[in-house]
């Protein structure tokens, strides 16, 4: 990082800065243009909103959380964060959720949880600080882990209860307290589907801004047990042949799709 504050007065903003704007939670967006220059906005309209550096490598990178809706005044439209995924994937898994991410976190961290003071941003490091209580408050990441479960030639494919997609995908939870990502692995599937799992093996991992996950990738074998599915997480689950799979999540966007191709791969 560098000496440049994370969280940006009016006085710190320089002319070749550039922005992304958030209006409760969505992005604006122009056609593919969701990065927007000190021309393209009205500086006054800018600055009441919070401006947290994203990237400051360059040209600097500014998220802002914007008091009001300017889209109209850009031409331009309020788009979710996930349907931006959709057509540009690397974009919103390394820009936009960032972005997104920051600005959750500096909203959700205006004052001390413990004491109640406000908070005040950390000019060395990316942090909210209650000086009262002397501490510190980070942007927080949920770690998760997400598996494919093999049988010989066959996956298991879930389709969740709980997201209304069309997908069949891999099982996934978040990593509780105590638990290493291994036995998370083994927890969920037994919660979810009720079969025992062996060699549970990481293969890769990606932060999964939604709000903000570190998906850990893991491929194990099937050990024994039947099928029984919870009911509130799994509305569908079944063995498919690699080669015959459903309709799975693309490996473009999501780590799911990367490890069912990471199968099919290595068969
Ligand atoms: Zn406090």
């Amino acid at each position: 990082m560098s000496n440049r504050p994370n969280i940006l007065q009016p006085s710190d903003i320089r002319i070749d800065d550039r922005y992304i704007i958030f209006f409760e939670g969505s992005v604006v967006v122009r056609g593919a243009k969701y990065v927007w220059e000190l021309g393209d906005l009205d500086p006054a309209e800018l600055v009441l909103g919070a401006l947290v550096l994203v990237e400051d490598e360059g040209e600097a990178l500014i998220a802002v959380d914007a008091q009001n809706d300017f889209s109209k005044d850009l031409n331009a439209d309020l788009v979710s964060v996930r349907s931006l995924l959709r057509n540009n994937p690397e974009v919103v898994l390394q820009t936009v959720g960032k972005a997104n991410q920051l600005v959750e976190w500096y909203q959700q961290h205006q004052y001390c949880g413990k004491c109640g003071e406000k908070t005040i941003p950390r000019s060395t490091e990316r942090a909210l600080e209650c000086i009262p209580c002397d501490r510190h408050y980070f942007p927080r990441i949920n770690p998760c882990v997400i598996v494919l479960v093999r049988r010989n030639e066959e996956v298991l494919l879930a389709k969740s209860a709980r997201l209304n997609s069309d997908f069949f995908s891999c099982l996934a939870g978040f990593i509780e307290v105590g638990e290493t990502p291994e036995q998370t692995v083994e927890r969920e599937v037994y919660e979810e589907v009720g079969l025992y799992v062996k060699n549970v093996r990481y293969i890769f991992s990606q932060s999964w801004p939604f709000p903000s996950q570190l998906m850990l990738g893991f491929i194990a074998e099937y050990r024994t047990g039947e099928l029984v599915l919870q009911a509130d997480e799994i509305a569908e689950a079944a063995w498919y042949e690699l080669g015959k799979l459903p309709n799975t999540p693309s490996s473009a966007v999501s780590v799911a799709g990367r490890l069912i191709e990471y199968a099919n791969q290595n068969r």
